[in-house]
């Protein structure tokens, strides 16, 4: 009986199949990973060795029938870690805590519910938090996957040296002071009590966004995940500009696109802003298995409905998806050290949202389209959508003309420039 066969005999299978089991397949010289290309199946961490395998029950025993060599996921958790991480209950009020403590320059927006019913929470970083200022916005969301738990650990770390330095580091109050920050340590705070990938429904939250390269491909929450759901309506009423979504299992900065091998259109721009990550953290620019630690996302392997392609193909929130330790759930008395590594490129990284430019309308409700067109040229470099009475692009250096269209059809062409230096405190926005 073919591989496929019996998988289809198995599975009786549905694309919205339940995950409940995870393997590390090792196949080095990827005999079976064709097969495995299936929607009741994800595929994870390719590497030298093998890949990761998640699927609904019955997946070990097939993989057994079929003589495929594999290791439980859930064997490669170390039971003996000593002291282990905080559950989601404790994160929750470790966050209140904090944002009591540093109210005047964060908030705590609860944006939903888990499929248990934990909260979703956002923590705004920034001057007058309870303001929509017009600003470049910035986000960190970690731990999408529940038992990859670095991040969620580091986005905790990150919050509390913002607290205690503002105000004292001119940089963290420069960044604090001109950007809006906002940071979920955790998406996935069931799948993190569980120490288990999926959501409490069995749900890879990463294969669960739209993806315009496939059927799935209208940006409607309806169907999703709890969480899904609740990222996708929060996104669509900011103007996030540069993101991150951070991940374990492997060491590497991750760029778009996933879902297609077709360079992005702004590619040389995205490799630089993964080296600018990369470079500041020696054990992942070190890396043996990829070159300068990034990696271009479909190129190492295919991902459907991922989050990154998803929010910047709708919502131009340019997001990289950062694996910060190869083992996922890294011991609790490691943190400091992977937090001492990341610390110089969580900040930089987030100053980095200040090399763009926009413009901005009196009127809050102004909503149209933008035409980005380069200056020497004449070349257009895309046509994008705003919401809000504002629009701001990363980009790379240099003469731009923004062609705008209001949906009330007032039309204005302005001329912008991004400096090669990146400076925290100058006026990005053109006032329309
Ligand atoms: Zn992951």
């Amino acid at each position: 009986m073919s591989l496929l066969i019996l998988a289809l005999a198995l599975f009786n299978q549905n694309a919205d199949a339940q995950l409940a089991e995870g393997y590390r397949v090792l196949d080095s010289d990827k005999r079976y990973i064709e097969s495995f290309k299936r929607p009741e199946l994800v595929i994870d961490h390719v590497n030298y060795e093998g890949y990761e395998i998640y699927g609904p029950a019955g997946l070990g025993e097939y993989l057994t029938k079929m003589n495929i060599p594999h290791i439980n996921e859930a064997s490669l958790k170390d039971a003996n870690l000593g002291p282990d991480h905080p559950t989601a209950e404790e994160i929750e009020s470790q966050i209140k805590v904090l944002v009591a403590k540093c109210s005047s320059i964060m908030q705590v927006e609860n944006i939903g519910k888990s499929v248990k019913g934990r909260n979703l929470l956002f923590v705004k970083v920034s001057d007058n938090p309870n303001i929509d200022e017009t600003e470049p916005e910035f986000k960190y969301i970690s731990s999408m996957h529940g038992d990859e738990i670095t991040g969620r650990d580091l986005m905790m770390r990150l919050l509390n040296d913002i607290c205690d330095n503002y105000g004292k580091d001119a940089r963290i109050t420069d960044l604090v002071n001109n950007t809006e920050i906002y940071i979920m340590p955790s998406m996935n705070p069931d799948g993190s009590n569980s120490r288990q990938r999926w959501n409490a429904s069995g749900v890879d939250l990463n294969r669960d966004f739209p993806d315009f390269s496939t059927s799935d491909n209208q940006n409607s929450p309806v169907g999703r995940a709890a969480e899904t759901q609740a990222i996708m309506k929060w996104e669509a009423g900011r103007q996030i500009a540069l993101s991150v979504n951070f991940h374990g299992g492997a060491e590497v900065v991750n760029y778009v696109w996933d879902t297609l091998p077709d360079a992005f259109p702004f590619e040389s721009m995205v490799i630089d802003l993964s080296l600018r990550y990369s470079k500041l953290v020696p054990y992942i620019y070190n890396s043996n298995e990829f070159q300068q630690g990034i990696t271009n996302g479909y190129s190492w392997y295919e991902v459907n409905g991922g989050m990154q392609d998803w929010s910047y193909y709708w919502h131009n929130d340019l997001q990289f998806t950062i694996e910060l330790s190869n083992t996922k759930w890294a011991s609790f008395s490691s943190m400091p050290t992977y937090w001492s590594a990341n610390r110089p490129a969580l900040l930089e990284f987030i100053a980095a949202v200040h090399q763009g430019t926009g413009f901005r309308f009196d009127d809050k409700a102004t909503e149209g389209s933008v035409e980005l067109v380069e200056y020497l040229s004449n070349a257009s470099r895309g046509h994008f959508n705003f919401v809000g009475g504002e629009f701001y692009k990363v980009l790379e250096p240099g003469k731009y003309k923004m062609i705008v269209s209001t949906k009330k059809g007032v039309e204005k062409t302005i001329y912008v420039e991004v400096p090669a230096q990146l400076s925290l405190t100058s006026d990005n926005y053109v006032q329309l």
